[in-house]
This record gives structure tokens, sequence and C-alpha cells, in this order.
């Protein structure tokens, strides 16, 4: 028997994520040339001949990233597999190939099994990516999915979390917050049939909200789109955290600071009647909410008139110093300094 005889216990929720894994990380040395990036981006990156290779990995821990009881197993599926691409799209990148480790209980028959496969094999189709292997292990309790997604970027391509330089503009792609109200409503609609199991769902008016969480669209259209338009993002990361958190990143790595600006975080419109239907702030939601798989970059101001007329990009704000700090102008002009959040689900 392994006996702990170390008193001192450190609890790892007032760790909290992000240190936690700098503290098991911190002393790792680096034994190859090949290794130009370890830990501490979305994906690490190994050189090769002419590109670089991308390597991410994702756990999924029912319970924890999922609920079955509102999550059907093929949107797991697919999901599971959006999370990563995401993170390589994240660094500029293309996806080409997938592992995909189980761990299943009893619980589960092979239908079941089926139906995630189909929600897996869907997605390396749209997005054509090759499964190339994985594991299979029961568990004793629940699923548990982990996906690596290896891939691949021209070396004068790659962009990485830490080239933000004052006076870039940020931006981000798509919306925010649709994912994170999606699981409110998923949840209420759960506590509702619970209470009454006769009760149809109300979904009609959270249609866009529901897709969002349960069906995410990993951004591998906005990679071609910055090419087609000549852009080369000094920075980028995927918003898997919440847009705050993300920034963050960003600006710790680049050691700037940033101005985002309130108004002109990019919301839709089931997001602001759905926050007052819940009476919650939609700024908070976009800013924390998560899971929006969305890509969050800066570009030199030169390249502002490419972009300017994208309806995928929109303009939040700007870098600044480092010692200027990293700050939200609210709608009245007021500057929030923007916080790390709490601990959440990793
Ligand atoms: P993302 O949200 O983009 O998936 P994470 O916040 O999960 O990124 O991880 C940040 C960095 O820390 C990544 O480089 C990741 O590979 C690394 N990392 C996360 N967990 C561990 C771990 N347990 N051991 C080593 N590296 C880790
Ligand atoms: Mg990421």
């Amino acid at each position: 028997m392994l006996e702990d005889k170390n008193e001192s216990r450190t609890s790892l929720s007032d760790l909290g994520e992000f240190k936690l894994i700098d503290h098991l990380t911190k002393d790792i040395k680096i034994h190859h040339k090949s290794t130009i990036k370890g830990v501490g981006d979305d994906c690490a990156v190994l050189d090769g001949k002419d590109n670089l290779t991308l390597i991410t990995t994702d756990l999924l821990v029912e319970g924890v990233h999922f609920d079955l009881s509102y999550m059907p197993l093929k949107h797991l599926g697919y999901k599971a597999v959006m999370v990563n691409l995401s993170d390589v799209y994240a660094m500029n990148g293309e996806t080409k190939q997938i592992t995909v480790s189980i761990a299943v209980s009893n619980r589960f028959p092979l239908e079941a099994l089926e139906e995630l496969y189909a929600g897996i094999h869907l997605a390396c189709n749209t997005y054509q990516v090759d499964l190339v292997g994985g594991d299979t292990s029961s568990s004793t309790k629940g699923i548990l999915i982990s996906i690596t997604a290896v891939g691949e970027v021209a070396k004068k391509d790659v962009v990485y979390r830490n080239g933000a330089k004052p006076n870039d503009l940020l931006v981000v792609t798509g919306d925010l917050g649709a994912a994170y109200l999606g699981l409110q409503v998923l949840e209420r609609e759960k506590q509702v049939f619970e209470v009454n199991p006769n009760a149809k769902p109300e979904l009609e008016n959270y249609t866009y909200l529901v897709e969002r969480q349960l069906k995410p669209e990993a951004r591998k259209d906005i990679v071609k789109l910055l090419k087609k338009l000549e852009v080369k993002p000094t920075s980028m990361i995927d918003i898997s955290d919440g847009l705050s958190s993300e920034i963050l990143h960003i600006c710790k790595q680049s050691k700037v600071g940033c101005n985002l600006f309130e108004d002109k975080i990019p919301l839709d419109q089931q997001v602001i009647s759905t926050c007052e239907e819940f009476n919650l702030e939609s700024t908070t939601i976009a800013l924390n909410g998560g899971e929006d798989y969305e890509l969050l970059f800066t570009i030199a101001q030169e390249d502002f008139l490419k972009i300017k007329a994208n309806p995928n990009l929109t303009v939040i704000g700007h870098i600044t110093n480092e010692n200027e700090g990293i700050h939200l102008v609210t709608r009245a002009n007021q500057k929030i300094e923007i916080i790390a959040q709490g601990w959440n689900a990793m």
C-alpha cells in the first residue's frame, strides 16, 4: 500500500485550474530541439521539415463537462472533436488527425457507443480529419472521453498567444455567451422535467442557444478567411473558458494591457432577450460564459481595412502597454479591471 506521509494538503479548489497547471508543469525540462513550444498555448508545437506539427488534447468527463440527460451522445461525440479542433485553429493551423480514447461503465450498451461514434465520424467527415487510433477502457462510473488532435501549420503562419503588441486591435469571431445560456436553458428544462415528467420541453425561443451548447462548430472557416484576406494575427486563442479568461491569457503571455469595449461585444438577439428573461447581465455572460469556441485574436492596425467589412469579425478593443492594465470600458465609460474567473469545471 502506498501511504501518504505528507501531512500538509493544499486544496485544489483554492489553487484553481491555471495555477494548478502552472504548478505541475513549471519544472518541465525540454529534451529535444524539435519541441518548439511545450505547455502554455492552445497546442504544443513540434518542428518538422517545412511545417510545424501541432498537438492538443482535451478530456471530457460525465457529470463535470456534460450531462447525458440533455446531451445526446451523438452531439457529445461531435462536440468532443470540436473542442480539440478549435485549439488547432487557434494556432492558425489545420487539423489532420485525431485519436479518441474512452472509458465507459457497463451502464452503456453498444448502441450508445454507436451514437457517440456517429457524432465523432460526422465531425471527422465534415472537417476532413482522420480518426487514426485511441484506447478503450472500462470505468467504474460514467463515461470519459479524451481526444488528441494533430495538426499542421506552415512555419511562417503559426500564431501564438504571446505576440500581441501595443496598438494592435482585439478581434473576436461570431458572437458570445450563447452556449452558456443554452446550458442554463437545458438545466431549467431538466428541473421542470424532474418535477413533471409529462412536461414538454419549451425550447422554441432558445434554438440558437441550445444549438451553440450542443453542437458547436470550431472555426476552421476563419483560418481560411484570414489567409484569403492576407491577415496574419499577431496572437490568437480560442474561447473555451470565456472572453475575460482568454484576454488575460493573451495579455499575460504577450506582456501587454488591453481595453475591451463593452458596447462592441457581439451578442445574438436571443442572448439579449434570454438575459433579460433570466435577469442576467449579458456582458457578464459574454465575459465569463465560455464554451463559445470562437477565436479571439489581435491584428496590427494596418490590417484593419482588410477585416473591416467582414460580418464574422468584430473589433472589440485594442492592446495597450502592460502598465495600463487590462480593462473593460463600460457603456457608461467606466474602466473596470478584468480579473481571472474563479474555479470552473476544467
Ligand atoms: P485549452 O483551454 O486551450 O485547452 P488549457 O487551459 O487546458 O488550454 O491548458 C493550457 C496549457 O497547459 C496547454 O499548453 C496544455 O497542454 C497544458 N496542460 C493542461 N493540463 C496539463 C497537465 N495536466 N499536464 C501538463 N500540461 C497540461
Ligand atoms: Mg484553447
